[in-house]
């Protein structure tokens, strides 16, 4: 199946300049959803994952339905203030400013193989600090896995040494 004609790019969005990758007209047509779905399943099983940690929000459209195909379970990140219990934090570069995301300090035992999944990597900012939060408990990042790889930004130079899986790469 060729996923790159499902995805919709929609120009200046949120700002001008922006290609927006919209990755909702995959999700709505049942039969693409689970064919990009599977792809990432068949990469987890031969990871051997022990559980998927993903960050919101179309971090856990992608890895959710991967961690119930394979019955392990799933981790979310999220924003500051979301969570609400014990939590380790990372803060993170934007391009204005910074930002701060946060996971369970319980969500993840040591030496567990983790499949960190979303939709698009760009400058590979919000995946190298879920990537702080999954080795601060121990865990062993296993695999990433994105629909979309933004070539160009060189997202992958950040997270040198680790196995990534795109579906797609524009
Ligand atoms: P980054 O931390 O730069 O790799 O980007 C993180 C998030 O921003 C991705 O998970 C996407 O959800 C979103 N994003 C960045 N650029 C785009 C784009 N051109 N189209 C759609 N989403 C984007």
């Amino acid at each position: 199946m060729d996923l790159k004609q499902y995805v919709t790019i929609v120009p200046d969005f949120p700002k001008p300049g922006i290609q927006f990758k919209d990755i909702t007209t995959i999700m709505d047509k049942g039969e693409v959803y689970k064919y990009a779905t599977d792809q990432i399943v068949q990469y987890a099983r031969e990871k051997k994952i022990d559980v998927v940690v993903g960050p919101e929000a179309r971090g856990f459209i992608i890895g959710c339905p991967v961690a119930y195909a394979l019955g392990v379970g799933f981790v979310p990140v999220r924003k500051e203030g979301k969570l609400p219990r014990e939590v380790i934090r990372v803060e993170y570069g934007l391009e204005y400013g910074k930002d701060v995301l946060t996971m369970h300090k319980d969500a993840i035992k040591p030496g567990q193989r983790v499949l960190i999944t979303d939709d698009l990597l760009a400058t590979g900012g919000t995946i190298e600090a879920t990537i702080k939060l999954v080795e601060q408990l121990g865990g062993i990042v296993a695999g990433i896995a994105f629909l979309i790889e933004l070539t160009y930004l060189e997202g992958r130079k950040k997270l040198e040494g680790y196995d990534i899986l795109a579906l797609m790469q524009f």
